[in-house]
């Protein structure tokens, strides 16, 4: 008889599921072990040559920049490695253990170099003991490059599996959108990482953050994972596998309900509009942007473009897509928001330093202006494609208003530089700056000059305001869209903007929170722009109540001085005044 066990986490992207739980962690992952022919075993051979040769070449390369970095000394430390790989006896045996055993090379592999190790561990010569780590990092990095990256392996799943991992990466994630997940949970992250936004996107039911999943579920288990709760329940018996059906059949139900909104208007009873639009990774989410009823695309997070790949996308290629997008929305607008790399967002290709605090770091806009060239690419294809649709840039991280001049003039000589080449361009673009760094939003009166409109993005302001990482699990508590300090802000913001005649947005997550978008109406925000799955309930709370009742109750949750106080009070207000709400 199974025993149930619950574990709570952190809610990262709605929806129930169930199935057979798939460890994805490269050390722990159970080897694929199959039976090989006597004609298979020279193929296998040189797998374990070319995978020997790669480890090799990988190894000799982080000595390389260990000795230009550290010193020569530091890099010599790596020969052990060195060794391991070049040693002819335990090449000999594997290559024996193929012919006698006729088994895959990883499983093969893998069996003799732990014999080796236990043996290692086992020995009274302290030296031979502590070889055990090096052979240990050699034998992984051996089975790395036998089975393929980690992202690879994502997207190639042959059967329908709910991912266990201690951590997965936005581009991991994107790489689902191929395969067969059915659900993800993870030790590590919060609500408004990439990550889990990524899977919201995919409308993967996520759980994140939660500490020490990875040690309470094995590959095979049976798990069931509730991403709009943050629960995850591990071997269940049968009246909760009942009890879970039924809640998934109910959230499939509302979410089919609520898509009837899709083409009304998202105004309240007395007639208040506002806009709402959709945030995006890749082109390819456009479908989900239309079905669930956007009336345009507030946040295109371009820098996904560049992940995932060993080289970068040209200007062709980004061309196409923002003129792909910008035709599909027309004659809604696309804010294409210039590439936001770095953060929990990094690219092989651009050899990026490993940094102490990478959310603080060489990020975004930093970034763009510190390397003109591939953000004028980027500014050349938007410009392109803004004459296929009605497209909007804006940038992200924005600091002061000396960043937003710089990149300014690099828009406008790009432009320029068009013009020379007679390659049509719009006649006028909307710029913004994203409003997501404390200095912006408490000098957005300076920024306003130089824009055409502020779009908040309170996934960062929020981090950066109240000092709390938003992909760290252990300090998840303290990231309160609902504290004080970030609403005078955001209040701010709205102000200013409208005294200064622009219009005001928001792209973070917290425009798509239900109690927080009757919050955010009262302030008077013009556009809500959040991932597609969540548009429906927003229009449906907007559509429910008086624009006077919002402002209203705005003026009470002013009163209010904890996050805690603003969270209960909204959730119960919002209650009364949408009682059917699918939630
Ligand atoms: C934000 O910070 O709120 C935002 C929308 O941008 P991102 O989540 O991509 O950092
Ligand atoms: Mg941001």
């Amino acid at each position: 008889m199974p025993s149930t066990t619950r574990l709570k986490g952190i809610p990262a992207a709605p929806g129930v599921a169930m199935g057979k739980a798939l460890f994805f962690d490269m050390e722990e992952l159970t080897l694929p072990r199959r039976s090989i022919t006597e004609e298979q075993v020279p193929a296998e051979v040189l797998r374990l040559e070319e995978a020997l040769i790669k480890t090799r070449h990988q190894i000799r390369g982080i000595q390389k920049k260990l000795s230009k970095d550290l010193g020569q000394e530091h890099a010599e430390i790596l020969n052990a490695h060195l060794l391991v790989l070049e040693d002819q006896s335990l090449r000999e045996e594997i290559i024996n253990g193929l012919k006698t055993q006729r088994l895959n090379v990883e499983a093969i592999f893998n069996d003799v170099v732990h014999r080796h190790l236990r043996a290692f561990s086992r020995a009274g010569d302290e030296y031979l003991r502590e070889r055990t780590a090096d052979i240990d990092d050699v034998r992984k990095r051996v089975l790395r490059n036998l089975l393929g990256k980690r992202t690879d392996m994502l997207a190639q799943l042959e059967e329908s599996v709910v991912v266990v991992a201690r951590d997965l990466s936005p581009s991991e994630t994107a790489q689902m959108r191929k395969g067969h997940v059915l659900a993800f949970v993870t030790d590590i992250g919060g609500r408004t990482s990439h990550t889990a936004i990524m899977a919201k996107s995919l409308e993967i039911p996520a759980v994140v953050g939660l500490e020490s999943v990875t040690r309470r579920i094995r590959t095979g288990d049976l798990v069931i994972v509730d991403g709009t709760h943050g629960e995850v329940i591990v071997d269940p018996d049968p009246p909760t596998i009942q009890r879970y059906e039924l809640e998934r059949r109910r959230y499939h139900e509302i979410t089919r309900q609520l898509l009837h909104l899709k083409d009304l208007p998202a105004e309240t009873l007395d007639h208040h509009r506002v806009v709402l639009s959709a945030n995006i990774e890749l082109p390819d989410e456009v479908p989900s942007v239309i079905a669930h009823g956007a009336e345009g695309i507030g946040l295109f997070r371009t820098e996904f473009l560049y992940l995932n790949r060993s080289d970068l996308p040209t200007e062709e290629e980004q061309y196409e897509a923002y003129s792909s997008v910008a035709t599909r929305l027309h004659p809604h607008p696309v804010i294409i928001r210039t590439m936001d790399l770095g953060g929990d967002k990094f690219l092989s290709r651009l050899e990026v330093a490993s940094e102490m605090n990478p959310f603080m770091g060489w990020r975004a806009i930093r970034f763009s202006l510190a390397r003109p060239d591939l953000f004028r690419i980027q500014l050349r294809a938007v410009l392109r494609a803004s004459v296929h649709g009605n497209l909007k840039l804006m940038y992200p991280m924005i600091s002061g208003v000396e960043e937003l001049r710089r990149a300014n003039e690099i828009l406008h000589d790009v432009r320029q530089e068009l013009l020379r080449e007679g390659v049509p361009v719009a006649e006028s673009l909307e710029v913004g700056a994203m409003i997501e760094v404390p200095s912006a939003a408490l000098t957005c009166d300076l920024l306003a000059h130089d824009v055409d409109f502020f779009s908040i993005g309170t996934n960062d302001l929020i981090q950066y305001a109240l000092a709390v990482d938003r992909v760290n699990e252990k300090i998840a508590y303290l990231y309160e869209p609902t504290h004080p300090a970030i609403l005078r802000l955001v209040k701010q913001i709205i102000e200013v903007g409208h005294a200064a005649k622009i219009w005001v947005g928001m792209c973070g997550e917290m425009a798509g929170e239900p109690p927080l978008s009757l919050l955010l109406l009262g302030l008077g925000l013009d556009e809500f722009s959040t991932s597609p799955v969540q548009l429906p309930i927003v229009k449906q709370v907007i559509r429910s109540v008086e624009y006077s009742f919002a402002r209203s109750v705005v003026d009470q949750v002013l009163t209010l001085r904890t996050g805690k106080e603003v969270e209960a009070f909204l959730q119960a207000t919002l209650k009364q005044a949408v009682p059917g709400l699918a939630e």
